[in-house]
């Protein structure tokens, strides 16, 4: 398990899946392997295996003075999730354990922000308890951006399909019907030193958390990023950004603001690592990892 401390924080992975792959042309429609080559010593096997790209899907537990903050918080147990067999009615034990093992209990976690409503970041929100979806956290405040709410119910209301593998529905909306969300907007402080940034593209309400604890600094960006790939590539959207334009010009922003910088990178895909400081070499950005176990 991955942590680390961000001056007096502790910033634990919760891991929900460990390693996953998805070929390249797939996530990065825009991508051209030759342009790796000269990477591959370090992209192979961590971020690139045979052509795949390796992610992880994981939550950040960040304890500070008393407060309890997950970020982000998965795919979680039970949900329906027929077009993504590897997301579809699980009952993987993992993230809960991950969880008890840093002495906490859902009970315990004050805070679960969601940095966008993709349903590998808002799964574990909710459990299934007598065929009903109910808050998994009973004591928490739900946050995410106001902005992101209205965007996926609009949707919602506008389609007939399903949208968004069923998220917003069995994930999000109970927590709303509970009384348990707020949506806040750019500049919200999530908890002293932690504040809201908004990073859209990727979806049109992502936001990010700067954090600022005892002068150590990082950025919890979500999906601004999935992979160091795109530290070398920024041009590079995923195939699941909204705005691929926007998403790159986040990206970028994201990358030059933490160029050479003591700030940390903390997203929430990187496979193998949680962490790294951006460095630019020659015409790119570049990764260099700093995580302990
Ligand atoms: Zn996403």
């Amino acid at each position: 398990m991955l942590t680390f401390a961000l001056g007096d924080m502790t910033v634990t992975e919760i891991c929900d899946i460990r390693s996953f792959d998805i070929p390249l042309a797939i996530i990065f429609p825009r991508s051209d392997h030759q342009k790796l080559h000269r990477y591959l010593h370090w992209l192979e096997p961590s971020f690139l295996n045979h052509g795949n790209v390796r992610l992880a899907v994981r939550s950040w537990l960040l304890k500070r003075k008393g407060r309890n903050i997950l970020v982000d918080s998965c795919v979680g147990n039970h949900k329906k999730r027929p077009a993504r067999s590897d997301w579809h009615e699980r009952k993987d034990t993992s993230w809960m354990e991950a969880l008890a093992s840093t002495g906490l209990k859902p009970e315990d976690i004050h805070i679960v922000f969601c940095t966008h409503l993709h349903a590998d970041h808002v799964g574990w929100n909710t459990k299934l308890e007598n065929g009903r979806w109910v808050p998994t956290f009973p004591n928490a405040r739900y946050i995410t951006g106001r902005t992101e709410y209205a965007h996926w119910e609009a949707e919602i209301a506008a389609s007939e399909q399903i949208v968004g593998h069923g998220c917003f529905e069995d994930s999000v909306l109970p927590v709303m019907e509970s009384g348990q969300m707020d949506l806040v907007t750019d500049g919200f402080q999530l908890a002293d030193g932690l504040v809201l940034k908004s990073s859209a593209g990727h979806t049109p309400g992502h936001m990010s958390i700067d954090a600022n604890c005892e002068g150590h600094t990082g950025v919890f960006c979500g999906d601004v990023l999935h992979s160091p790939i795109q530290m070398v590539q920024p041009d590079w959207s995923s195939a699941f950004c909204f705005d691929q334009k926007l998403a790159r010009q986040a990206r970028i922003t994201l990358l030059d603001s933490l160029c050479d910088t003591s700030r940390l990178l903390i997203p929430m895909h990187f496979g193998n690592t949680g962490s790294c400081y951006v460095k630019r070499h020659e015409d790119v950005f570049m990764p260099v990892f700093s995580d302990s176990d």
